[in-house]
Protein backbone atom coordinates (compact mmCIF):
# COMPACT_ATOMS: atom_id res chain seq x y z
CA UNK A 1 0.00 0.00 0.00
CA UNK A 2 1.07 3.44 -0.59
CA UNK A 3 0.71 5.97 1.71
CA UNK A 4 1.27 9.82 1.02
CA UNK A 5 0.10 12.70 4.69
CA UNK A 6 0.12 15.87 3.87
CA UNK A 7 0.78 18.28 6.36
CA UNK A 8 2.70 21.49 7.45
CA UNK A 9 4.51 19.34 9.63
CA UNK A 10 6.14 16.85 7.89
CA UNK A 11 8.65 16.36 10.58
CA UNK A 12 6.43 14.87 13.22
CA UNK A 13 6.38 11.47 11.17
CA UNK A 14 9.77 11.54 11.73
CA UNK A 15 10.24 8.85 14.41
CA UNK A 16 6.30 7.95 13.77
CA UNK A 17 7.97 6.15 10.73
CA UNK A 18 11.27 4.75 12.51
CA UNK A 19 9.42 2.55 15.06
CA UNK A 20 7.38 -0.43 15.64
CA UNK A 21 4.86 -2.32 13.23
CA UNK A 22 5.15 0.59 11.04
CA UNK A 23 9.04 0.83 10.54
CA UNK A 24 8.93 -3.09 9.73
CA UNK A 25 6.01 -2.53 7.22
CA UNK A 26 7.88 -0.09 5.61
CA UNK A 27 11.19 -2.21 5.35
CA UNK A 28 9.37 -5.43 4.51
CA UNK A 29 7.84 -3.14 1.34
CA UNK A 30 4.27 -3.75 2.97
CA UNK A 31 3.95 -0.28 2.98
CA UNK A 32 5.22 2.89 1.09
CA UNK A 33 5.23 5.68 2.81
CA UNK A 34 5.70 9.28 3.12
CA UNK A 35 4.96 12.84 4.61
CA UNK A 36 4.48 15.52 2.10
CA UNK A 37 5.44 19.11 2.97
CA UNK A 38 1.91 21.49 1.71
CA UNK A 39 4.05 24.42 1.91
CA UNK A 40 5.84 23.16 -1.15
CA UNK A 41 2.94 23.54 -3.24
CA UNK A 42 2.53 26.98 -2.22
CA UNK A 43 2.76 29.30 -4.63
CA UNK A 44 3.60 32.22 -3.08
CA UNK A 45 7.22 33.83 -2.38
CA UNK A 46 7.21 32.75 1.54
CA UNK A 47 4.73 29.66 1.14
CA UNK A 48 1.93 30.83 2.72
CA UNK A 49 -0.49 27.93 3.44
CA UNK A 50 -3.36 29.53 5.41
CA UNK A 51 -5.21 33.17 5.37
CA UNK A 52 -8.19 34.85 7.16
CA UNK A 53 -11.42 33.61 7.25
CA UNK A 54 -14.11 35.38 4.39
CA UNK A 55 -16.53 36.72 6.58
CA UNK A 56 -13.92 37.75 9.70
CA UNK A 57 -13.81 35.93 12.62
CA UNK A 58 -11.03 34.30 14.48
CA UNK A 59 -8.40 31.74 13.43
CA UNK A 60 -7.29 30.75 9.87
CA UNK A 61 -8.35 29.10 7.57
CA UNK A 62 -5.68 26.69 4.60
CA UNK A 63 -5.69 27.69 1.74
CA UNK A 64 -6.96 25.89 -1.43
CA UNK A 65 -4.49 25.75 -4.15
CA UNK A 66 -1.20 24.40 -1.68
CA UNK A 67 -3.63 22.11 -0.64
CA UNK A 68 -4.95 21.34 -3.99
CA UNK A 69 -1.39 21.01 -5.66
CA UNK A 70 -0.05 18.45 -3.18
CA UNK A 71 -3.12 16.10 -3.54
CA UNK A 72 -2.70 16.06 -7.43
CA UNK A 73 1.22 15.27 -6.94
CA UNK A 74 0.20 12.84 -4.52
CA UNK A 75 -2.61 11.33 -6.52
CA UNK A 76 -0.07 11.16 -9.59
CA UNK A 77 2.11 9.31 -7.57
CA UNK A 78 -0.54 6.85 -5.88
CA UNK A 79 -3.13 6.40 -8.53
CA UNK A 80 -6.12 4.46 -7.04
CA UNK A 81 -5.68 6.18 -3.53
CA UNK A 82 -8.39 7.21 -1.83
CA UNK A 83 -7.74 10.68 -0.39
CA UNK A 84 -9.54 11.23 2.62
CA UNK A 85 -9.38 14.40 5.07
CA UNK A 86 -8.72 13.86 8.75
CA UNK A 87 -11.67 16.11 10.30
CA UNK A 88 -13.64 15.42 13.44
CA UNK A 89 -16.82 16.38 11.30
CA UNK A 90 -16.04 13.25 9.25
CA UNK A 91 -17.29 9.32 9.55
CA UNK A 92 -15.78 7.94 12.85
CA UNK A 93 -12.96 5.92 12.44
CA UNK A 94 -13.31 2.45 13.72
CA UNK A 95 -11.36 -1.00 12.95
CA UNK A 96 -14.18 -2.06 10.77
CA UNK A 97 -13.05 1.02 8.60
CA UNK A 98 -9.37 0.27 9.43
CA UNK A 99 -9.86 -3.05 7.32
CA UNK A 100 -11.65 -1.14 4.45
CA UNK A 101 -9.17 1.07 4.17
CA UNK A 102 -6.21 -1.95 4.39
CA UNK A 103 -7.81 -3.32 1.02
CA UNK A 104 -7.22 -0.78 -1.14
CA UNK A 105 -4.53 0.19 -3.10
CA UNK A 106 -3.06 3.80 -1.45
CA UNK A 107 -3.99 6.48 0.83
CA UNK A 108 -3.66 9.99 0.66
CA UNK A 109 -4.19 11.51 4.35
CA UNK A 110 -5.14 15.51 4.27
CA UNK A 111 -4.00 16.78 7.61
CA UNK A 112 -5.78 19.87 8.48
CA UNK A 113 -4.70 23.35 11.07
CA UNK A 114 -6.45 26.05 12.13
CA UNK A 115 -9.55 25.79 11.68
CA UNK A 116 -9.64 23.77 8.72
CA UNK A 117 -9.17 23.59 5.32
CA UNK A 118 -11.62 25.45 2.46
CA UNK A 119 -14.39 24.37 1.41
CA UNK A 120 -14.15 24.46 -1.92
CA UNK A 121 -12.00 21.33 -1.73
CA UNK A 122 -14.79 19.06 -0.52
CA UNK A 123 -16.35 16.83 -3.01
CA UNK A 124 -13.66 17.99 -5.70
CA UNK A 125 -10.00 16.34 -4.46
CA UNK A 126 -11.28 15.15 -1.21
CA UNK A 127 -12.96 11.09 -1.31
CA UNK A 128 -14.38 10.85 1.94
CA UNK A 129 -13.46 12.29 5.24
CA UNK A 130 -12.52 10.98 8.77
CA UNK A 131 -12.72 11.47 12.32
CA UNK A 132 -10.85 9.41 14.93
CA UNK A 133 -13.26 10.46 17.75
CA UNK A 134 -16.10 13.08 18.59
CA UNK A 135 -13.34 15.58 20.49
CA UNK A 136 -11.30 18.14 18.66
CA UNK A 137 -7.15 18.19 18.53
CA UNK A 138 -5.32 20.97 16.75
CA UNK A 139 -4.18 19.35 14.06
CA UNK A 140 -4.68 16.52 11.79
CA UNK A 141 -1.37 14.36 12.02
CA UNK A 142 -2.00 12.85 15.50
CA UNK A 143 -5.70 11.02 13.58
CA UNK A 144 -3.50 10.22 10.09
CA UNK A 145 -0.61 8.56 12.70
CA UNK A 146 -3.52 6.40 14.33
CA UNK A 147 -5.59 5.84 10.90
CA UNK A 148 -1.92 4.55 9.30
CA UNK A 149 -1.47 2.57 12.68
CA UNK A 150 -4.61 0.87 12.49
CA UNK A 151 -4.87 0.36 8.83
CA UNK A 152 -0.87 -1.02 8.66
CA UNK A 153 -1.14 -3.94 10.87
CA UNK A 154 -4.26 -4.93 9.18
CA UNK A 155 -2.37 -5.43 6.00
CA UNK A 156 -1.37 -9.50 5.77
CA UNK A 157 2.14 -9.66 6.46
CA UNK A 158 2.58 -6.92 8.67
CA UNK A 159 2.35 -8.48 12.23
CA UNK A 160 4.53 -11.14 11.06
CA UNK A 161 1.33 -13.78 12.79
CA UNK A 162 -1.67 -13.24 10.97
CA UNK A 163 -3.60 -14.15 13.85
CA UNK A 164 -2.84 -11.50 15.94
CA UNK A 165 -4.86 -9.10 14.12
CA UNK A 166 -7.43 -11.47 14.11
CA UNK A 167 -8.12 -11.73 17.77
CA UNK A 168 -7.37 -8.70 18.27
CA UNK A 169 -10.42 -6.14 19.89
CA UNK A 170 -13.37 -5.80 17.74
CA UNK A 171 -11.96 -8.01 15.31
CA UNK A 172 -14.17 -11.09 15.85
CA UNK A 173 -17.11 -8.21 17.63
CA UNK A 174 -15.61 -8.67 20.93
CA UNK A 175 -13.10 -7.29 22.98
CA UNK A 176 -10.30 -9.42 23.03
CA UNK A 177 -9.24 -11.66 26.09
CA UNK A 178 -7.46 -11.10 29.17
CA UNK A 179 -3.62 -11.63 29.03
CA UNK A 180 -0.89 -13.08 31.29
CA UNK A 181 2.70 -13.37 31.51
CA UNK A 182 5.34 -14.62 33.68
CA UNK A 183 5.71 -15.01 36.54
CA UNK A 184 2.80 -17.07 37.60
CA UNK A 185 1.58 -15.61 40.84
CA UNK A 186 2.71 -11.53 40.76
CA UNK A 187 1.76 -9.68 44.20
CA UNK A 188 -0.67 -12.84 45.45
CA UNK A 189 -2.41 -12.66 42.19
CA UNK A 190 -1.93 -15.80 40.59
CA UNK A 191 -2.36 -16.16 36.39
CA UNK A 192 -5.41 -18.45 36.13
CA UNK A 193 -4.83 -22.17 36.28
CA UNK A 194 -6.07 -23.51 32.88
CA UNK A 195 -3.44 -21.37 31.12
CA UNK A 196 -0.67 -23.29 32.62
CA UNK A 197 -2.11 -26.92 31.32
CA UNK A 198 -0.94 -26.62 27.81
CA UNK A 199 -4.13 -27.93 27.42
CA UNK A 200 -5.06 -25.81 23.47
CA UNK A 201 -9.29 -26.48 23.33
CA UNK A 202 -9.57 -25.39 27.54
CA UNK A 203 -7.42 -22.46 26.76
CA UNK A 204 -9.70 -21.68 23.67
CA UNK A 205 -12.10 -22.30 25.68
CA UNK A 206 -10.98 -19.91 28.83
CA UNK A 207 -10.05 -17.09 26.13
CA UNK A 208 -13.90 -17.17 24.44
CA UNK A 209 -15.26 -16.82 27.91
CA UNK A 210 -12.79 -14.28 29.18
CA UNK A 211 -12.97 -12.25 25.98
CA UNK A 212 -17.18 -12.82 26.42
CA UNK A 213 -17.21 -11.50 29.80
CA UNK A 214 -14.87 -8.57 29.49
CA UNK A 215 -17.34 -7.61 26.34
CA UNK A 216 -20.45 -7.76 28.29
CA UNK A 217 -18.85 -5.72 31.39
CA UNK A 218 -17.22 -3.02 29.23
CA UNK A 219 -19.12 -3.13 25.93
CA UNK A 220 -22.39 -4.77 25.78
CA UNK A 221 -23.22 -2.68 22.84
CA UNK A 222 -21.00 -5.25 21.09
CA UNK A 223 -22.57 -8.02 21.63
CA UNK A 224 -26.43 -6.38 21.20
CA UNK A 225 -25.44 -5.27 17.23
CA UNK A 226 -24.79 -8.43 16.09
CA UNK A 227 -26.51 -12.60 16.11
CA UNK A 228 -24.19 -14.46 18.63
CA UNK A 229 -21.72 -17.62 17.15
CA UNK A 230 -22.77 -20.79 18.63
CA UNK A 231 -19.67 -20.95 21.11
CA UNK A 232 -20.42 -17.52 22.04
CA UNK A 233 -24.27 -18.49 22.67
CA UNK A 234 -23.11 -21.71 24.64
CA UNK A 235 -20.59 -19.98 26.89
CA UNK A 236 -23.86 -17.57 27.89
CA UNK A 237 -26.30 -20.81 28.15
CA UNK A 238 -23.66 -21.71 30.58
CA UNK A 239 -23.16 -18.37 32.51
CA UNK A 240 -26.98 -18.33 32.76
CA UNK A 241 -27.61 -21.80 33.48
CA UNK A 242 -25.07 -20.51 36.64
CA UNK A 243 -26.75 -17.49 37.30
CA UNK A 244 -30.18 -19.28 37.74
CA UNK A 245 -28.94 -21.64 39.96
CA UNK A 246 -27.23 -18.98 42.49
CA UNK A 247 -30.35 -17.55 42.42
CA UNK A 248 -33.00 -20.65 43.19
CA UNK A 249 -34.43 -20.60 39.74
CA UNK A 250 -35.34 -24.06 38.30
CA UNK A 251 -35.98 -22.51 34.81
CA UNK A 252 -32.15 -22.95 34.49
CA UNK A 253 -32.48 -24.01 30.76
CA UNK A 254 -34.75 -21.31 29.09
CA UNK A 255 -32.41 -20.66 25.92
CA UNK A 256 -30.64 -17.02 25.69
CA UNK A 257 -31.55 -14.98 22.69
CA UNK A 258 -33.25 -18.04 20.89
CA UNK A 259 -32.82 -17.84 17.00
CA UNK A 260 -28.76 -16.46 17.76
CA UNK A 261 -26.29 -18.62 17.48
CA UNK A 262 -26.73 -19.62 14.07
CA UNK A 263 -22.90 -19.20 13.35
N1 LIG B 1 -12.79 24.15 13.32
C1 LIG B 1 -12.87 22.72 13.09
C2 LIG B 1 -14.20 22.19 13.56
O1 LIG B 1 -14.70 22.70 14.55
O2 LIG B 1 -14.71 21.22 12.96
C3 LIG B 1 -11.75 22.01 13.84
C4 LIG B 1 -10.41 22.27 13.27
S1 LIG B 1 -9.11 21.47 14.17
C5 LIG B 1 -8.68 22.70 15.36
C6 LIG B 1 -7.77 21.50 13.06
C7 LIG B 1 -7.55 20.20 12.29
O3 LIG B 1 -7.28 19.15 13.17
C8 LIG B 1 -8.72 19.72 11.45
O4 LIG B 1 -8.76 20.39 10.20
C9 LIG B 1 -8.41 18.25 11.31
O5 LIG B 1 -7.52 17.99 10.25
C10 LIG B 1 -7.72 17.91 12.63
N2 LIG B 1 -8.62 17.28 13.60
C11 LIG B 1 -9.00 17.78 14.79
N3 LIG B 1 -9.77 16.92 15.47
C12 LIG B 1 -9.88 15.82 14.69
C13 LIG B 1 -10.56 14.60 14.84
N4 LIG B 1 -11.29 14.32 15.92
N5 LIG B 1 -10.46 13.68 13.85
C14 LIG B 1 -9.74 13.95 12.75
N6 LIG B 1 -9.08 15.12 12.55
C15 LIG B 1 -9.14 16.04 13.50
Amino acid sequence: MQIAVLTIFPEMFDLFWSHGIVRRAIEQQIVSAAAVNIRDFAPDRHHVTDDRPYGGGCGMVMKPEPLAGAIRAAREKAPGARTILMTPQGRVFAQAVAAELAELPGLILVCGRYEGVDDRLYGTLIDEELSIGDYVLTGGELPAMVVIDAVTRLIPGALGGEDSAERDSFSAGRLEHAHYTRPPVFEESEVPGVLLTGHHRNIERWRLASSLMRTFVNRPDLLRDRPLTDAEAAVLRGWHADIARLLGDDRAAAPVRPGNGQR
